[in-house]
Order: C-alpha cells, then sequence, then structure tokens
C-alpha cells in the first residue's frame, strides 16, 4: 500500500469529505476533473514555467556548514524561504489558481493564519486578475500586520474571523461558510493538506515538487537521493507532505513532524495535535484534533501563526498512527533559540514555524554521517517583531 494516494478519499482511517449538501456539488466537481486537468500538458507546462520563473524554482539545497558541525551531522536545507512570497505556499496557490482557471471559476477565496497563504492566494490573483476574498482571524490580523498590508497591495480584500480565538480554525469556518453561499462562482484554495477530499491529496501533490527536486539535489551534492533523515514542521502539513512525499514508501528513510507545543505540550497552550489530539472531523475532514472530553474543539495556541491550527492533515494522521513518521514538538522558547541558532550561524532569519523543525535536530540521535534534510519552510520577515521582542527581553535579564 503506498501512502501517496487515498482510497476512495482516505489515507488509511483518516481524510474523506464531510461536508454540507450545499457543497456536494462543488466538491464532486473538483474530484471529478483535478487529477485530469493536472494531467494535461497544458497544465504542465504552465505549472512548470510559473515555478520556474515567477516563484525562482528549484529552490536551492544548501549544506548549512556551521550548523551541522555543532549538530553532529549533515544537514541540508531546502530553501523554501527563497521563493517568491517567502514560504512554500505559493507552489500551492499557483497550481489552484491554474485549476480554477480551468474550471471556469471567476471569485477566489482563502482562508490564512500567518498571511502566507493570504499573500500567496492574493499573489495569483492578481497574476490571473481575478476576484480574491482572504478570510483571517482578527488575533493574526494584529499579529501579521505587515502580510495584511501586502494583501491588500496586491488588491485582495482582507476579512476578519471575530469568533473562537480568532485564528485560523477561525477564519477556515468563515471561508467554508462563504463557499456554502456561493457554490457556483466560487473557488476554494485552501492553503494546507486539510478540508475534505480531494484537497488534501491535491495539495500534497503540488507541493510535491519539494521533495522532487530535494532528490536530485541531493543526488548531485552527496551521491545519493535518499537521506537519512527528513524534518518538517507541520501546521496543517503541507510543506511536511511536500518534504516527505517521494521518500513516503521508502522506509529507509525516516520522516519526522515537528509540532508546535506553545508554553509545553500539558500546559493548555499548545498545538502539538497528534500528542494532544484524538480522532474527529474538523473542516470537512476525519483526522486527529485537540478537543475536549465532550467534543469540543480547544483552542490551539503558538507564538507562530502558521502553527496555530487544532487539526492535521489526514495523511499526517496517518502517518503518525502507522508510525511511518515520527512525531516531535518544539515549544516557543525552543523555536526561538533556534531561529537565533541559525541566523548566527548561517546568515539565515527563518520563519518561527521553521525554527520548530531545526528545534528536532537537539531531539535526534544523529550521527556524524548522517545526511540530514529539513525544510526551511520560510523567510523570518514577518515574524520580526517577535524576534525583536525576544532580543528585547534577553538585553533586560
Ligand atoms: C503556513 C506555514 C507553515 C505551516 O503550514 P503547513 O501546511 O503545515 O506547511 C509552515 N511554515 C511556514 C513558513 C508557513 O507559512
Amino acid at each position: 500500500m503506498s501512502f501517496q494516494q487515498t482510497i476512495n478519499g482516505y489515507f488509511g482511517e483518516f481524510g474523506g469529505a464531510f461536508i454540507p449538501e450545499l457543497l456536494h456539488a462543488n466538491v464532486a466537481e473538483l474530484e471529478k476533473n483535478y487529477r485530469q486537468i493536472m494531467e494535461t500538458p497544458d497544465f504542465k507546462s504552465e505549472f512548470d514555467a510559473l515555478l520556474k520563473d515567477y516563484v525562482g524554482r528549484p529552490s536551492p539545497l544548501y549544506l548549512a556548514k556551521r550548523l551541522s558541525e555543532i549538530k553532529g551531522a549533515q544537514i541540508y536545507l531546502k530553501r523554501e524561504d527563497l521563493n517568491h512570497t517567502g514560504a512554500h505556499k505559493i507552489n500551492n496557490t499557483i497550481g489552484q489558481i491554474l485549476l480554477a482557471e480551468r474550471l471556469g471559476k471567476k471569485r477566489i477565496i482563502a482562508e490564512t493564519g500567518a498571511g502566507q497563504h493570504g499573500v500567496a492566494t492574493a499573489t495569483v490573483c492578481a497574476l490571473k486578475g481575478l476576484e480574491c476574498i482572504v478570510y483571517m482571524g482578527e488575533t493574526d490580523i494584529r499579529r501579521q500586520a505587515p502580510n495584511v498590508a501586502r494583501m491588500k497591495m496586491l488588491g485582495a480584500k482582507v476579512v476578519p474571523a471575530t469568533s473562537g480565538s480568532k485564528t485560523l480554525k477561525d477564519a477556515t469556518n468563515e471561508a467554508i461558510r462563504d463557499w456554502i453561499n456561493n457554490p457556483e462562482d466560487t473557488y476554494y484554495i485552501i492553503g494546507s493538506v486539510v478540508g475534505p477530499h480531494p484537497y488534501p491529496e491535491m495539495v500534497m501533490r503540488l507541493q510535491s515538487v519539494i521533495s522532487q527536486e530535494m532528490k536530485l539535489q541531493l543526488l548531485s551534492h552527496t551521491g545519493r537521493e535518499n537521506p537519512d533523515y527528513v524534518i518538517a514542521c507541520v501546521g496543517g502539513g503541507s510543506n511536511a507532505a511536500g518534504t516527505f512525499y517521494h521518500y513516503l514508501d521508502d522506509e529507509r528513510v525516516k520522516l519526522v513532524a515537528v509540532e508546535a507545543a506553545g508554553l509545553g505540550l500539558n500546559s493548555g497552550h499548545s498545538a502539538a495535535t497528534t500528542h494532544l489530539g484524538r480522532k474527529g472531523i474538523i473542516h470537512g475532514s476525519m483526522t486527529l484534533l485537540m478537543q475536549t472530553t465532550d467534543g469540543q474543539i480547544e483552542e490551539p495556541y503558538s507564538i507562530s501563526a502558521g502553527l496555530d491550527y487544532p487539526g492535521i492533515g489526514p495523511l499526517h494522521a496517518h502517518l503518525f498512527e502507522s508510525k511511518r513518521a515520527q512525531f516531535l514538538y518544539a515549544t516557543d522558547q525552543q523555536a526561538l533559540d533556534a531561529a537565533f541558532e541559525l541566523a548566527k550561524l548561517e546568515g539565515i532569519i527563518c520563519a518561527l514555524e521553521s525554527a520548530h523543525a531545526l528545534a528536532a535536530l537537539n531531539q535526534l540521535p544523529l550521527k556524524q554521517n548522517d545526511i540530514v534534510a529539513v525544510c526551511l519552510s520560510g523567510r523570518g520577515d514577518k515574524d520580526l517583531e517577535t524576534y525583536m521582542k525576544q532580543m528585547e527581553s534577553n538585553e533586560q535579564n
């Protein structure tokens, strides 16, 4: 059995499409057409050309020499932070805007947490001249002001979500509500490997370009395609899905997913879904999610808005249950420390999300000859304010 595709929309016992009646036609249309469209020469050539000339792919695979010395292994960084708009999210939005265009949809909606997916969606809508509405939690609007400004400058309308913790989960609820009200002309660009089938599988395939490039790059750097470890942070799980994809069915490669443990795994302020969650339905799919004993979704917390989500994509729930991937976690403080360490050692200021993946390097039994590939999912510009606060508090202590 392969982890690379669903069987009837399921990864093991996770996935499916748990959606209201009003969305059935819309989701069925996508399910019926997406594979076929993605396999047409016309789609492939436009997708590849945009990834190359617009996004700037292939993103480099960089041997971080000074970091390697300190961690005691050969550490390679997959530089998704160098993509246009600053993260891996653009790979997915380019693919989905090409699909939306071919399905004849004129109005695009999206949800966003850190604002990276919102920016990536507003970007491709500008590129294609399509209307763009982005739902974003009020809390996130406040802590990610530069990304809100970017979306507006790109011509998108940013609508605040004011329920719950006013973060990603709540923005997603609002986007789904919009979609139910406008099923005919609207295409919903989901930003991660979450949501009803076929989104998780589709987004995984669009992000799989990360490991496709990585294999070739590792071969030319090291003489072998397969690293010993592949590490990625997990919010919904799209950068991890893309980074794992071409290694999923090769048991020699150890897959390491890193979740956000916020103020501590059992502090009540965390977003480490596999460690704290149980099986349940969120945003249209059966997966693992953080919930109270009576099934209410728990408010997640992480210092990084991109990881602040109470669920996880169904692929990852399956990777966790089947033990194909190892799930670690990093706290806010461990992520901050990893981000400052990378900046000082390598001259790279990464996103707080990606810093969670780096923090896992301290938790693995690495050996000198081990080849370790870490997905550096995004750049740190959006997190500068958080980094500034950390430096201020260090100076006071
Ligand atoms: C959104 C985001 C993430 C988390 O999303 P995934 O779907 O889990 O990849 C991670 N890193 C960055 C930089 C992001 O913007």
